[in-house]
């Protein structure tokens, strides 16, 4: 469920913008999501067509960009792609290592008309 607590906070802070904006309705919506949160696009998706209903971003698209979960090597200083359960580094074998993407989970922009 942990989605449902994302896509309100994510909402909130659309409308708040398009608030601002002095928008008449939100076109488009651009999601940066890291794959490390574990969040679901279908999930965000589905939430977000309820909550926004009868509001400004009713009916809004949303983008995603997903950012896959990115190491950083202690021992060799590279970086490379982790995959699940395999916490090694595919250049050293070193399993010393420093996440430095994957965490993300912002709104990215919004387009407003
Ligand atoms: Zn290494």
């Amino acid at each position: 469920m942990h989605e449902l607590a994302i896509t309100q906070s994510m909402l909130d802070l659309v409308l708040e913008q398009a608030g601002k904006a002095g928008a008449k309705e939100v076109g488009k919506i651009n999601l940066v999501i890291g794959e490390m949160t574990g969040v679901v696009e279908q999930c965000v998706q589905f939430y977000f067509s309820f909550l926004s209903r009868g509001t400004l971003a009713e009916g809004a698209a949303l983008s995603f960009t997903m950012v896959p979960t990115t190491a950083r090597c202690e021992g060799c200083a590279r970086h490379f792609e982790l995959r699940e359960f395999d916490w090694t580094c595919p250049y050293c074998q070193s399993d010393n290592m420093e996440i430095v993407a994957g965490k993300e989970l912002f709104v990215e922009s919004i387009e407003v008309e």
